[in-house]
């Protein structure tokens, strides 16, 4: 099987690329190693469930206000993460993500939307982009796929929000195009990184999704490579297994991203509920992990 344009091959250290962290003694979630190292202005990563107040089924680090958490556990845990990694909860803004596409760009005044309040949050957003130092972007997750997008000639950062809905839709392209347009970003000088979702291994799904997957891989013209990224089940007709993280990296080099530049992570959310919520595998109640980006100029 060629590999030359494929981020399965390409990718470094596909089980380290995102690290667990802790600081001084607290967990930090788990973060993009190879970015860490190498540019200091950078956070980005993923809060795993530990450290939090939030109790029962959502203990203990849930970090959205969507899912029947009290409100005030959610602010605290919110707080409590942006004191570990030394950022001002101020900097936390937020979208209310909806599985669509849209990509917002945030702004000096947008900073902080979302943080106290859902209906304070940009609306019916799933993608956010910025340019703004001390802006932290955040999008929560229990299974979907975080996207982040790291511009640094131009030192833009994105992060998108992908269920099977919003990767059919593209949401990878739209948001390197989005940064494109807005900061000059070109694709072939991004990062780009896949987090932890829930994997092949365990996102088994039927005609419904496989078919608008289908109809996707056709419209990019991918519709060849197909068996990389849904499995068909041997034994059960019409039952498949479905590859996001794989297939939004593929989206991303669609997009103009160079495969080594791209960084997979390979855990699985449902695989891995000792560290993640998992919506599949906790039937719905469970909790959110907070994805994040951010650029801090001032530690350079
Ligand atoms: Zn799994």
């Amino acid at each position: 099987m060629s590999s030359s344009n494929s981020a399965n091959n390409t990718s470094r250290n596909q089980q380290e690329a995102f690290a667990e962290t802790s600081i001084a003694g607290k967990p930090a979630g788990y973060q993009i190693a190879d970015w860490q190292q190498r540019f200091p202005y950078i956070s980005a990563g993923i809060t795993s469930r530990h450290g939090g107040i939030s109790t029962g089924p959502l203990a203990s680090m849930n970090c959205a206000l969507h899912v029947q958490d009290e409100p005030q556990h959610v602010i605290a845990n919110r707080a409590a993460f942006a004191d570990t990694l030394g950022i001002p909860v101020e900097a936390w803004t937020c979208a209310e993500q909806v599985h669509g596409n849209r990509v917002a760009l945030v702004t000096a005044q947008q900073r902080g939307r979302g943080r106290l309040t859902r209906e304070d949050a940009l609306q019916a957003t799933d993608a956010l982009i910025t340019q703004e130092p001390g802006i932290w972007l955040t999008a929560f997750f229990a299974d979907c796929v975080p996207l982040y997008f790291f511009d640094p000639e131009h030192k833009a950062v994105g992060l998108a929000h992908a269920g099977w809905k919003g990767t059919v839709l593209q949401i990878a392209e739209e948001t390197v195009e989005a940064m494109t347009s807005a900061f000059g970003s070109r694709p072939e000088r991004m990062l780009a990184a896949v987090g932890p979702s829930i994997g092949a291994c365990c996102y088994e799904v039927d005609d419904a999704v496989a078919k608008p997957v289908r109809e996707a891989l056709e419209r990019m013209e991918m519709a060849e490579q197909e068996i990389r990224f849904l499995v068909p089940d041997r034994e059960r007709a019409g039952k498949y297994r479905l590859n996001l993280q794989q297939l939004n990296g593929q989206i991303m080099i669609k997009a103009g991203i160079m495969p080594i530049h791209i960084e997979i992570c390979g855990l699985c959310t449902s695989c891995r509920t000792d560290a993640f919520y998992s919506h599949r595998k906790e039937h719905g109640r469970t909790g959110r992990m907070a994805a994040w980006i951010g650029i801090d100029l001032t530690s350079v």
